[in-house]
C-alpha cells in the first residue's frame, strides 16, 4: 500500500492556519492526506500572560491533525537560523510533500520573517504555496484556488476557538466567510467558497 502524502502548513501564531488555510487542510485531509500543523509561537507579548497553545490545541483537534507548537517570540521573530533551523528540523521530521506558508507581502513582520525562513527551510520541498493573511499587501496575487465549500462551517468553528483574539475584525464569522466568497469571485465559481494562495512552485 502506498504511504499517505503529507501536508504542512506553518504559522507564525496560533490562529494564522486556521484563518488562512483551515479550509483546505480539511478538504486535504478529507482526501486523505496527513496533516501537520508547525505553529511558531504560543505567547501574546503584551499580555505577558495569554498562552494560547490550548486554543491552538483545540482547533487542530477539529482536524485530527499532528500539531507542533514553538516558543519563538511574538512580534520579535527573524527570518535568520534561529527560525530557519526550527522549521528545518520539523521538515526533515515529517518529510512533508506540500507545504502552506505565510506570505512575504505583509505588513506583519514575523510573517515576512517566517515567510523568508520558510523559503530556505522548504527549498528541498515539491509543492508550496503561500497563504494570505488580514495583514496582506495588495501585492498578494493568487494562483491556486482550493474549493472549502464543504468545509466553511468547520472553518468558522475552529477560528471561533481562538477567543482571545475574538475582538480582531478579521475573526468574525462574517469576515470569514465574505473573503472565501470574494476568492470565488475572482474566478467565477459564484455559489461556492474558496480559499486563494500563490503557488511558490510545483514539481512533478
Ligand atoms: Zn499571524
Amino acid at each position: 500500500m502506498s504511504q499517505l502524502k503529507k501536508v504542512l502548513a506553518i504559522g507564525p501564531h496560533p490562529d494564522d492556519i486556521e484563518l488562512w488555510c483551515f479550509g483546505t487542510m480539511c478538504r486535504l485531509a478529507n482526501e486523505w492526506y496527513e496533516i501537520y500543523f508547525l505553529v511558531l509561537s504560543r505567547w501574546e507579548w503584551w499580555s505577558n500572560g495569554i498562552d494560547r497553545t490550548e486554543e491552538a490545541r483545540a482547533s487542530s483537534h477539529l482536524l485530527n491533525c499532528t500539531l507542533y507548537i514553538e516558543d519563538l517570540p511574538d512580534r520579535y521573530m527573524t527570518h535568520g537560523q534561529d527560525t530557519i533551523s526550527i522549521i528545518e528540523k520539523y521538515v526533515a521530521q515529517i518529510s512533508p510533500d506540500i507545504v502552506f506558508i505565510p506570505s512575504g507581502n505583509d505588513v506583519h513582520q514575523d510573517h515576512r520573517a517566517v515567510f523568508q525562513a520558510s523559503l530556505v527551510a522548504v527549498r528541498m520541498i515539491n509543492e508550496v504555496y503561500v497563504y494570505q493573511s488580514p495583514s496582506t499587501t495588495t501585492n498578494f496575487h493568487p494562483t491556486a484556488y482550493f474549493d472549502i465549500t464543504d468545509y466553511i462551517k468547520t472553518k468558522i468553528q475552529a477560528v471561533r476557538i481562538h477567543s482571545s483574539q475574538g475582538w480582531k475584525v478579521y475573526m468574525a464569522d462574517r469576515a470569514i466567510e465574505w473573503l472565501a466568497e470574494y476568492r470565488a469571485f475572482d474566478i467565477f465559481r459564484n455559489d461556492r467558497f474558496m480559499e486563494a494562495f500563490e503557488l511558490i512552485r510545483i514539481i512533478k
